[in-house]
Formats: C-alpha cells, structure tokens, sequence
C-alpha cells in the first residue's frame, strides 16, 4: 500500500508480552480525526446484576490481543492494508454513577462519530450499548441490529431502574433506535420468569434465534440469511455479549448460561456479515476476574479481530 495506514506492533519484532497496552498495539491516537475505525474501551461494571468485573474487560482483552496478527488466514481480510486504526484509550465513566456514566458515553460517542468513523468498543457490561445506540441513531438513524447474547436483555426493569444490562433493547426499541424487523437475537438461552421473557421482542418483530434451536444450524448460512434480510446498503450495528458463548469457551463472564455456542460457530457466523454497511460494533461482558485462564479475554479480542475483519473498506488479499 502506498500511503502505509498504522500497523500493530509483529511479535517478531517486539515481544509480545512488552509494548503499549493498546487493542493489537496499534498505535494509540488521542482523538478519533482522521481515523476509519477507532477502537476504545468502556471499563465498566456497574450495569451489571450479578457477578461484577467486566470494568477489568478493556485491559484484559487488550492484553490477550497482542497474540492476534495483522492478516486474516481463513478469509484473506487484511484490514490494516486499507483500514486507518487506532486504539483511543478508555471513555472517562464515573464508577460511582451509572446514569452519569451513560451520559458520559453517549457524549464520547457523538465526538467519536462525528469524526466519520466506525468505533468499535471493548466493555464493559452490556448497559453501554444503550448510550452508544443513542448516539449512533442521532448520527445515522435507525439501524439494523444483530444481537448475539445468550439473554435478550428486554426486561422492562431491574430493581426499579430502566437502564441496566437487562433492559438494553426494550429502551432501544421503545426509543425507536433501531429497526424492530431488522433486528436478530441469536443465541438466547437458559431459565426464565416467564414464557414471555424472550418471546414478547418477537411481536416488536424481533428475529429469534434461541440456542437449542440453532445447535445443528450451519451458522454460515444463518449468518448469510441475516445477511440477505438486512442487505447490502442498510447501515447495521452488532453488538456481541460473549455470554453467547458456552461458558466451556467463555467461562470468565458475570451471566453465564450453559448450552451456548461454540467459538468456530462464532467465527461463521461473524465471517457471514461480510459485505454489509456496519456503522459500529461493540463486544461486551468479559469479566476478567472470573477468567482464571484468560480464554475469555483472548476468544473476545479475537471476535473484534473478525468484526474489523468484516468491516465496510477491509482489503482481501
Ligand atoms: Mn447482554
Ligand atoms: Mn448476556
């Protein structure tokens, strides 16, 4: 490429337990002007009902993503060949409020977006995807949602508050954020309340794809349904709660719910979304503390790699 776009830091050239704490140790950069997709991270755990940790999620995923190189070897995608990346550090949240914290996100958001650009943010607990949807909806309008959770996080409320992990898309849908008919849950599982825990989001039109449902389901063909519903020109958010994952795969995460899906069925099913206009992405809900391994932190810098790898610009070689 001839104007050379930033480059993570090769392992073969310095090792990769040194460097900056930065997503892949690309450069950091202090504002999002002049990027294409900026990576920043929302420490934050205070959204969360029951095992907290997740504001350790931006550092650990950090961390685990010095492993991952530049090029992709399943699908040819080099997004850094036409990409401008960088990692904008953490969102200033205050750990002590949660509704000024969400206030402080959708303010970031708005300054990131007006650069232009595709922010992509490592969680924190899944409540700061409300705040990022207001303010993607103020800069594009309503958007599509692919939503890959092992909960549907509609809950009208939790102890009386009506922003928290659980309640995300019921605001989003109320608020007319995003598009009802072009919004996919995928993964949903475990207990409930009620019969209508989940299924009351279908009559808003949400498609559901519940676990047990999709065990047996080639997800690069559901990947490539949701694809062909939402087409090539409808500017889509995805948002991923590792907790869709099997706790087997991504045991260190405040929510877990066996029976999930496998980290190759997440890879197909991200690779699938190739093509469509993706205006944001975010990956939540690693919680360190309860990764005694790291898995969790390493299989979710690993699907921010895919989602940049699927990314409206990425180059294929
Ligand atoms: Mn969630
Ligand atoms: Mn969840």
């Amino acid at each position: 490429m001839d104007d050379l776009k930033n480059q993570p830091i090769s392992g073969n050239d310095l090792a990769r337990f040194s460097g900056p704490n930065t997503f892949m140790r690309l450069p950091s950069a202090e504002t999002a002007a002049g990027l294409d997709v900026a990576v920043l991270g929302i420490p934050m755990d205070i959204g969360t009902s029951w095992r907290s940790g997740t504001r350790f999620g931006p550092k650990a995923i950090r961390a685990e993503s010095a492993m991952i190189r530049p090029y992709n070897l399943a699908t040819g995608a080099a997004p850094f060949d036409s990409l401008q990346v960088a990692d904008v550090g953490d969102l200033p949240i205050n750990t002590f409020s949660l509704a000024k914290s969400l206030k402080i996100i959708e303010a970031h958001y708005r300054d990131v977006l007006s650069h232009g650009v595709i922010p992509m943010a490592m969680g924190g607990d899944h409540s700061i995807t409300l705040p990022i949807l207001r303010a993607i909806h103020a800069r594009h309008g309503p958007v599509a949602l692919i939503h890959v959770d092992a909960h549907a996080d509609v809950n009208d409320e939790m102890f009386g508050e009506r922003e928290t992990h659980g309640t995300v898309f019921r605001r989003a849908y109320e608020e007319g954020l995003i598009l009802p008919d072009r919004t996919f849950q995928i993964g949903l599982r475990g207990s409930g309340y009620s019969a209508e825990d989940f299924t009351e989001a279908a009559g808003w039109g949400f498609q559901q794809f519940p676990a047990h449902q999709i065990w047996n389901r080639d997800f690069s063909q559901l990947g490539q349904d949701i694809a062909q519903q939402i087409g090539p020109k409808q500017k889509v958010y995805i948002t991923y709660d590792i907790d869709s994952l099997d706790p087997a795969f991504a045991p260190g995460t405040g929510t877990p719910e066996i029976g999930g899906l496998t980290s190759p069925q997440a890879l197909q099913l991200i690779r699938a979304l190739r093509g469509l206009n993706i205006v944001g992405c975010d990956l939540v809900e690693v919680s360190p503390p309860y990764d005694t391994s790291g898995n969790t932190a390493l299989t979710g810098a690993n699907i921010l790699f895919e989602l940049l790898s699927v990314l409206p610009g990425v180059h294929y070689r």
